[in-house]
């Protein structure tokens, strides 16, 4: 359904702005008479962003809030303070940084005038070859990234240790097919004995940061 965006004076007149359109919308205002504080309204969930991004929020959020409901370890996570953006370009040709996904904090410019705090930033050479499972899996891991602070976190291992343990090392690039973190049957994680925490086992396997 296409939308309508009309804005006019206090007189009702002359429209100042008049658009239609059929995808989302930001939108941010000011009053001028509460220090000027910017107002935002985000439903902008589906787009392009910049040359080689795609904001993909309409797809990942909603298993982002299913995961925050779910793992009492994600409690303090916000889904909607998160711009999830694709890049739909990158193939890794002769890059050393094979990273399937990465949260990072979003600049002080994008958060004033947009309110996200954090980027996700995924990339669909690699999350299109993934099952379903592991794309919730990846979800999890990433959003683990922020912490009771809302700083970003290292992982306790090469990964979280209650995933490698429960879903396996190569969870994310297995052909197999791992357990689904948001279904009924899956109730506990399990962890790592101390000494396999201790190892350095994953010595050059990072993929997911
Ligand atoms: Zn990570």
């Amino acid at each position: 359904m296409k939308k309508r965006l009309v804005i006019y004076d206090e007189t009702g007149d002359e429209p100042i702005e008049d658009i239609v359109f059929s995808g989302g919308y930001n939108i941010t205002y000011t009053n001028l008479s509460d220090d000027g504080a910017l107002r935002k309204i985000r439903k902008l969930d589906n787009g392009r962003f910049g040359d080689k991004h795609w904001i993909k929020n309409y797809l990942y959020r909603p298993i982002a809030e299913r995961l925050v409901e779910k793992f009492p370890e994600l409690k303090h996570v916000k889904p909607n303070l998160i711009l999830f953006l694709e890049d739909v370009d990158f193939a890794p040709g002769s890059a050393k940084n094979l990273w399937i996904a990465q949260m990072k904090l979003a600049n002080k410019q994008l958060s004033a005038m947009t309110g996200y705090q954090y980027i996700l930033e995924t990339r669909s050479y690699y999350i299109d070859s993934m099952q379903r499972e592991q794309l919730i899996a990846l979800l999890y891991h990433e959003l683990r990234h922020i912490d009771k602070d809302g700083d970003i976190v290292k992982h306790d291992v090469e990964d979280w240790s209650n995933m490698v343990a429960t879903l396996g090392i190569d969870w994310a690039t297995t052909q197999a097919t791992i357990q689904d973190l948001l279904s009924d049957d899956f109730n506990q994680w399990h962890e790592l004995e101390p000494m396999a925490k201790q190892l350095n086992m994953f010595s050059g396997l990072r993929v997911v940061r």
